[in-house]
């Protein structure tokens, strides 16, 4: 099958055999001005094109001779996997676009749509950190905090293809305003954008010296990673960072514990990689706000895909749609 991972700036595409492993892949810029007619038929269909072509030459197979079933692709935003719309998506700006659709006339196969997260909680589920459990969340701390639930063998979509969307728990009533329009959502508080703008308050309060080397003296050029590098080589401001970070995405494991006590906590995304950093403050805080469960009972550990994520993730719902994994999807 093709994964496709659709960002805002960007497409990546992967030919993905049955056992979750990447052949060969193929990416493009994309300008999501455009019209989404011409984005689908256009760049995301040129890009999974590429990547099967060069899937062929790699294997050094004739064109034309791999066998592609079918094409899945994550999209971030609320998105009707069933009729394969994106409702809404706050990326790029799209009410009710018809995705499958375009693109499965465009390519001649089948094309099956989910949201990033949710594919990315699939792809744990059969490949990753996820195998072999019946019940667990996740959290992919990026650009937003994307989330998923798998309770019982079953990835959760809710009434409104809003099950699981656990970055938009509120953590601090009176926190920033988030993307999706509430105040204080742990997206708000706690994804890359809020720790680069804490990062830049420290500095301009005159406490951010390690923070502003680390950037080269430009606060504007500042990144998640490079505050997680602070911390590491032990910024005292740095690690305050990551910590009030932590905590805060603490609180909302510790109501996803509360609601469904899954077996295990998966984290995950760009802002994940900072480990332990990030892990020690939200195993700490979920301890400290959910009394119901013992402390320590349910780990929060990685999530393993790392940055193959979105495309394994898209993958899994494709082999999965067409019947060649075990259900996660209802
Ligand atoms: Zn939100």
């Amino acid at each position: 099958v093709v994964g496709v991972d659709l960002g805002g700036s960007h497409v990546y595409a992967a030919v993905i055999d049955a056992k979750g492993v990447i052949l060969a892949q193929a990416d493009a810029d994309i300008d999501r001005a455009r019209p989404p007619e011409q984005i689908l038929r256009g760049d995301v269909a040129v890009t999974v094109r590429a990547a099967i072509v060069a899937a062929e030459s790699r294997s050094g197979a004739s064109p034309g001779s791999i066998a592609v079933k079918g094409v899945g692709m994550g999209l971030p935003g609320n998105i009707d996997r069933v009729r394969g719309i994106c409702r809404f998506s706050p990326n790029f700006h799209w009410r009710d676009v018809a995705v499958a659709a375009p693109l499965q006339e465009e390519l001649g196969q089948p094309v099956f749509l989910l949201n990033d997260v949710r594919s990315h909680t699939l792809g744990e589920r059969h490949f990753g950190a996820g195998r072999g459990h019946q019940s667990f969340a996740m959290l992919a701390i990026g650009t937003g905090i994307g989330g998923g639930l798998v309770i019982g063998g079953r990835l959760i979509e809710g009434a409104h293809s809003a099950g699981g969307e656990l970055g938009h728990i509120t953590v601090d009533p009176l926190g920033p305003r988030c993307g999706c329009g509430n105040d204080g959502c742990v997206e708000a508080v706690a994804s890359g954008p809020a720790i680069v703008r804490a990062a830049q308050a420290s500095i301009a309060a005159g406490r951010g010296g390690a923070l502003l080397a680390q950037a080269g003296g430009d606060p504007g050029a500042i990144t998640p990673a490079q505050v997680a590098s602070a911390a590491e080589a032990g910024d005292a401001e740095a690690l305050a960072i990551f910590t009030r970070a932590g905590e805060a995405i603490g609180i909302a494991v510790a109501a996803v514990m509360t609601t469904v006590d899954p077996e295990v906590v998966l984290i995950g995304g760009g802002v994940g990689q900072a480990g332990e950093l990030l892990l020690r403050p939200i195993r700490e805080e979920a301890a400290r706000r959910c009394r119901m469960v013992p402390a320590g009972a349910t780990p929060v550990i990685p999530a393993a895909l790392g940055e193959k994520a979105g495309l394994v993730g898209a993958a899994a719902l494709a082999l999965e749609s067409l019947g060649l994994l075990d259900p996660v999807l209802v």
